[in-house]
């Protein structure tokens, strides 16, 4: 993609560096309180410039003028839920261990006393598929300001004036809450970010887009010097299972669904349900291959209209796949969303040919003869974002599907649909790799803070000189979990 703005050169991004540095210092020793001003500052400054984000986003991204509303109020309300994060102040999992000299382990125990510390600059690379909720002001960047790191936000090249206006407006709000100068910065261009993540001045990574693309800066990431923590969100098919009482309980209903939710936003989300498992003489292939299926629409960037048609085509010519039915020409631009039709037999013996993420408007429907090939499938598939089941209560085969699922995926659902994914407390948007790179973290919902966290125990330590969090003074106003219980 061409970009519209030039590329930040190597002096600039070393100079913002820098400067990042200098603002961690400061930023780290904020109260939560100020913190939270300051997130809240930066979802006032997106409110207010609104209309005029929303209608360069329009023009970047192919996305509609309602989605890019809805997504833009999911951002402000993820900043603020950052914020209250930071008031409860139970993210800081400040734990109270009081000396002991009867300590049963043998040996007295000393005053230990630990909490969650910033780690230092962050080099966020935004995603081009959610122009604000996962990009310049998304949740990377709320977590990790929150959290007490600037960022460095590496715009994605899919929204270049998008991205400029959006940072403009960070840093506006940021200055305007008394933030230290040089917190924030977006920069431009591909190796620019490669800069970025190779500074040794730089503390953590994270990442939102393809396999290839996340897995070269996670192994940049690892082979510095000093490996950094990378946390990359990459790539999932979402497989969605349903069992034979759910097929004949409510077929219609789940067709729907699954049209619904495989075409929502043309497909460009990480958590579309790439694959859906029916069973073979259930009503569901013949409900599905007459189904309705939105107009073409056009994607949000010509990399992401290549991206799909080369997958689709591979797929298309599989010996073993069909197409069921699709709304017009799939390979062209704009693509009709189209589904395609293969077996579990034909799956399992060609996993890797057949059970691909094809970012966009495309899913396959898969049949199976016996519910017990789920079993199969579930076992064969790498990490997963999402795993979904449409079953009834007392399906015999759902206590081994979910156990075997909740090994391969971030979040499990039950007659629901992967995408749209609510920002909240108990949220987990990760999973084993490729889903992720960190399958012990979420970069959705208020538990995103702790990528950019580091546990810090003092032992020993006077009142005056511990962190506030671990004070005895701050019982009842900060949460601490003395002596192994929770306050
Ligand atoms: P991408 O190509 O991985 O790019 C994401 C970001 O990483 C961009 O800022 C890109 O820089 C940078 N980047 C990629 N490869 C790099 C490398 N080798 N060295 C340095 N920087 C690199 O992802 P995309 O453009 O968003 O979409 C492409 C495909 O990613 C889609 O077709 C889809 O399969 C997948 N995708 C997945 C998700 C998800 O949520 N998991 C979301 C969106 C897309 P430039 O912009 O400068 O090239």
């Amino acid at each position: 993609m061409s970009l519209t703005i030039p590329a930040t050169s190597t002096e600039e991004v070393t100079t913002l560096i820098g400067r990042a540095a200098s603002a961690a210092k400061i930023w780290a020793a904020t109260k939560p309180s100020e913190r939270r001003q300051a997130l809240n500052a930066v979802a006032a400054g997106l409110d207010e410039a609104a209309d005029s984000l929303i209608s360069i986003a329009m023009e970047e991204t192919n996305l509609s003028q309602v989605r890019l509303q809805g997504e833009l109020k999911r951002t402000t309300f993820q900043l603020r839920l950052f914020g209250e994060t930071l008031d409860e102040g139970s993210y800081l999992d400040a734990r109270i261990d009081p000396a002991d000299p009867e300590w049963p382990m043998g040996v007295a125990r000393p005053d230990i006393r630990r909490q969650l510390e910033p780690l230092g600059p962050v080099v966020v690379f935004s995603a081009s598929n959610f122009p604000f909720a996962f990009s310049v002001a998304g949740g990377d960047t709320a977590s990790a300001l929150a959290a007490g790191c600037p960022v460095i936000l590496k715009a994605h090249s899919g929204h270049p004036r998008l991205s400029q206006a959006t940072g403009q407006v960070v840093e506006e709000a940021l200055r305007s809450a008394g933030a230290p100068e040089g917190l924030f910065a977006v920069i431009f261009g591909t190796e620019s970010g490669k800069t970025a993540l190779n500074d040794p001045r730089v503390k953590a990574g994270s990442f939102t887009g393809s396999i290839p693309g996340g897995r070269a800066l996670f192994d940049i990431a690892n082979s510095r010097p000093e490996p950094i923590p990378f946390y990359g969100e990459l790539g999932s098919v979402n497989p969605v299972f349903v069992t034979r009482a759910a097929a004949a309980a409510r077929a219609a209903e789940i067709a729907e669904g699954f049209t619904g939710s495989f075409t929502l936003s043309a497909g460009q989300f990480c958590t579309k349900p790439g694959v859906l498992f029916v069973p073979q003489d259930s009503e569901l292939p013949e409900l599905l291959r007459n189904a309705t299926l939105p107009a073409a629409a056009p994607l949000l960037n010509s990399r992401i209209q290549s991206g799909f048609a080369e997958v689709l085509q591979d797929l298309t010519g599989h010996p073993d796949v069909q197409v069921l039915t699709s709304a017009g020409d799939s390979l062209a631009d704009p693509p009709a969303p189209t589904l395609l039709l293969t077996s579990a037999d034909q799956l399992l013996s060609d996993p890797e040919g057949l059970f691909r993420e094809c970012f966009g408007p495309a899913a396959m429907v898969v049949t199976y003869a016996n519910e017990s090939q789920l079993l199969d499938v579930a076992t064969l598939i790498d990490g997963q974002l999402t795993g979904t089941i449409h079953g009834e209560p007392n399906d015999l085969i759902a206590p081994e599907l979910i156990r075997i699922m909740a090994t391969k995926a971030g979040r499990l659902l039950w007659n629901q649909w992967p995408t749209g994914v609510s920002v909240t407390y108990a949220q987990q948007h990760g999973g084993p790799y490729p889903a992720t790179t960190a399958s012990t973290y979420t970069s959705v919902g208020t538990a995103a803070i702790t990528r950019f966290l580091r546990p810090v125990a003092y032992q020993n330590f006077p009142q005056n000189l511990l962190p506030e969090a671990l004070q005895d003074s701050a019982a009842g106003r900060i949460p601490q979990r003395i002596n192994g219980n929770a306050s």
